[in-house]
């Protein structure tokens, strides 16, 4: 069984961080308040830099990974989300989406032209965005 990943420093709506059965993990924070303000960027950067931890020291196989979701939000936060995303999808080979929203737009696609790395567009937060996709591979699953 392949897993999905997906990484957030905000929350997935209806979900908490963890494995779902061995299809999806989700690394993910501030599910348990769920309306957590983009205002402390220090806090966003912290939670940002910390999650490449979880992904490097291996919760999940990369050669078990299907795919990455990565959130990137607005603010100063978005560069370490997309560079994240970068290294992800560099280091693994595995098909890599940036899930963001419209929020410096302009700055964002600077960063990711060229990449090849995909993009889907979400509200802003990506909660209850990240929720949905989960939701549903899960009920395909
Ligand atoms: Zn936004």
């Amino acid at each position: 069984m392949q897993t999905i990943v997906f990484i957030s420093y905000n929350g997935a709506y209806g979900f908490n961080s963890g494995w779902y059965g061995q299809k999806v993990f989700i690394s993910a924070n501030y599910y348990e308040t769920g309306d957590a303000e983009e205002t402390d960027e220090e806090k966003y950067s912290g939670v940002m830099y910390k999650i490449p931890g979880q992904y490097y020291w291996g919760n999940v196989p990369i050669e078990n990974v299907e795919r990455y979701y990565i959130y990137s939000g607005g603010k100063r936060v978005f560069g370490e989300a997309i560079s994240l995303a970068k290294s992800v999808s560099k280091e693994s080979g595995k098909p890599t989406t940036i899930v963001t929203c419209r929020c410096d737009w302009e700055e964002k696609e600077c960063l990711i032209r060229g990449t090849g790395i995909q993009l889907v567009f979400c509200e802003c937060g990506g909660r209850m965005f990240f929720g949905k996709i989960i939701r549903e591979i899960l009920r395909e699953s």
